[in-house]
């Protein structure tokens, strides 16, 4: 039987999998992510992992690799890549084709998570989801028919860089102010929790601030305990959600809007802020079915999504 081989590459490890020509996970493993030497030892050590696990190109259908940087999905051209040191457009699929002899798709790891999520997660049965992924920065990626959406030059799906925050109060890493990254992610948090702990002097969470402690975990705590700051941050956060979820729903109009990532384990207490005010600004026929659930498949979303793109684009 052939085999399908799939790899989601992050700053600190390489989730490895191995799957059957029917997408079924058959061994997955991980490895250190080896950034030193500008990140000139990761594709090798990639290779070798398959290789001493026993995977040659003549039993591969193909390798699936998620990236974490924006990628020219028609050409596998990785835009750089700061977590891995990669930083200079980088030809990755050509570059791992050249070293394995195996052909090789690669996307965006936001991307690929999403398409993994919607085909055996959370999104699963249906053809039209959206994954959002609040963790240190916002990622997201858009499953149309179940295809992921690529766009002109690759920047669709792009969730975390929709303007929500119409104040422009903080600046983003893609340079411009008012992203939805800037007051949704783990430092979106921190970024209103400091805004407003002039108003709530003399908390726990007022005092975190003041001594430059505070965490997003904190101000999610601090908010299940029903600390007034903390409320008001979650609840301006699950607001700024909602405005980039109605917005996205009026373009693709999905089932499921899948969340993920660490600022998700905030859990019901964000889940139930963001549907409340989804829907009073959401355009009806786009939101009627549609549902906000939490994403299901963790830290091997990505090997799903890279082997099937695998399965979608060389079977
Ligand atoms: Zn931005």
């Amino acid at each position: 039987m052939k085999h399908i081989l799939a790899t989601d590459i992050g700053g600190t490890t390489c989730k490895m999998g191995v799957f059957t020509p029917e997408l079924e996970l058959l061994h997955k493993w991980e490895i250190q992510t080896d950034t030193s030497d500008e990140g000139g030892r990761i594709l090798g050590n990639i290779h070798q992992s398959f290789q001493s696990e026993g995977y040659s190109p003549e039993d591969t259908i193909g390798v699936g690799l998620g990236v974490p940087g924006p990628v020219d999905f028609n050409n596998g051209i990785l835009n750089g890549a700061i977590n891995l040191n990669w930083m200079h457009r980088k030809p990755i699929a050509a570059e791992f084709e050249a070293l394995s002899g195996m052909s090789t798709m690669v996307d965006n790891d936001a991307n690929v998570a999403a398409l993994g999520e919607q085909f055996k997660g959370a999104g699963m049965g249906h053809k039209d989801v959206v994954m959002v992924t609040l963790g240190t920065g916002v990622g997201g990626g858009v499953v149309s028919n179940s295809l992921l959406i690529h766009g002109h030059g690759g920047a669709a799906g792009e969730i975390g860089h929709l303007l929500v925050d119409y104040d422009q109060r903080f600046q983003c890493n893609c340079g411009k102010k008012g992203c939805l990254e800037t007051v949704a992610s783990a430092t979106g948090m921190k970024n209103l929790a400091m805004f407003y702990h002039h108003e709530h002097k003399g908390t726990r969470l007022d005092m975190a601030i003041e001594n430059g402690t505070v965490s997003a975990k904190m101000i999610v705590e601090a908010a299940q305990e029903g600390d007034a700051l903390g409320l008001r941050v979650i609840d301006e956060v699950a607001q700024y959600i909602a405005i980039a979820l109605s917005h996205i729903s009026a373009v693709t109009n999905p089932k499921y809007f899948i969340i993920g990532g660490g600022v998700s384990r905030a859990g019901r207490i964000l889940t139930e802020r963001i549907e409340a005010h989804y829907r009073p600004i959401t355009f009806p026929p786009a939101y009627e079915n549609t549902e906000i659930v939490m994403a299901e498949l963790g830290n091997d979303a990505g090997i799903y999504g890279a082997a099937r793109l695998v399965k979608q684009y060389l079977t």
